[in-house]
């Protein structure tokens, strides 16, 4: 048994950590799940061999990759959720009242299942009956999509299986789900180790989205740890936050929602490529 974990990231960093207990490991139809014991991150859930969530941490993420569009959104009541497998973006969707149908849409059920025994805190809100959970493609099930008033996409990295999820043509399925305020937010790794793939990011869902814009978050565990989110929006700015913030979180505020946006200086600089670093 190891003691410490290498991370295999799509970086040029590894992170290394302590293994305290090796819980699960198997090797689905789609990739290799582990689950680790850590002193200090607790439960640590990886896919081949890369860092999704861990038990410390995992509502930073969770809370700042669904309630921004949630609240940008005057009234969101059908949700898709791409990936996500276990189940953290699907438990902070059903915080909200508005909330009528939420479709999970995991592409791995191998994972769904080590996060309902190992993660139930992060899985809890799976079984409401306002989930109906989808084991396939995102990209596939988009195209067949109607009256969709948000997307969001929790996948692995912009590699492998989740490619489908970061093309053109996934992009034009989402805008063709929508209802007419409808909007679209996907990770897009880090700001500090990925600058590249974060403006080619946003310059592809400018060709679909006519509002484009982008916020990030501080991620312990996830490499370079300035996490880039994309958003893509059929009309309105997901800058505004339209609907009362009354719900129960840790992280995420009214006064983040603002804060949490690139200022448009800085955005433009970005995009223009005049910043070299
Ligand atoms: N928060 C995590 C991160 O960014 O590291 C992501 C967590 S979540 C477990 C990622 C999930 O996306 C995985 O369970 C994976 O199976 C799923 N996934 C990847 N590509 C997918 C696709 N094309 N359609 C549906 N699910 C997909």
């Amino acid at each position: 048994m190891f003691k410490f974990l290498e991370e295999e990231p799509f970086s040029p960093i590894k992170h290394s950590y302590e293994v305290e207990a090796i819980l699960h490991r198997e090797k689905s139809k789609f990739q290799d799940i582990a689950v680790i014991e850590n002193r200090f991150f607790g439960k640590m859930l990886l896919l081949d061999g890369i860092v999704q969530i861990t038990e410390r941490d995992e509502f930073f993420y969770h809370e700042m990759l669904t309630h921004v569009l949630m609240h940008a959104h005057p009234n969101p009541k059908r949700v898709i959720v791409i990936g996500g497998g276990d189940g953290g973006i699907v438990r902070e969707v059903l915080k909200h009242k508005t909330v009528e149908k939420v479709y999970f849409v995991e592409i791995d059920e191998s994972v769904i299942t080590v996060s309902r025994r190992f993660f139930p805190d992060v899985a809890q809100a799976i079984d409401d009956p306002r989930v109906e959970i989808k084991v396939m493609d995102g990209a596939e099930f988009v195209k067949n999509s109607t009256g969709i008033d948000l997307v969001i996409v929790d996948s692995t990295d912009v590699i492998g299986f989740a490619r489908t999820l970061f093309t053109k043509e996934f992009f034009d399925s989402v805008k063709n789900s929508m209802t007419e305020n409808g909007m679209f937010v996907t990770h897009t790794e880090s700001l500090h180790l990925h600058k590249d793939i974060v403006i080619e990011m946003q310059e592809k869902l400018m060709k679909t989205f006519p509002v484009v814009d982008l916020y990030t978050a501080a991620i312990a565990t996830y490499p370079g740890n300035w996490w880039a989110f994309a958003v893509g929006s059929l009309k309105l700015t997901p800058r505004e936050c339209r609907r009362p913030f009354t719900i129960e979180t840790k992280f995420y505020d009214d006064e983040i929602h603002t804060q949490c946006f690139l200022t448009k200086k800085f955005y433009d600089k970005l995009l223009k490529r005049q910043l070299k670093w």
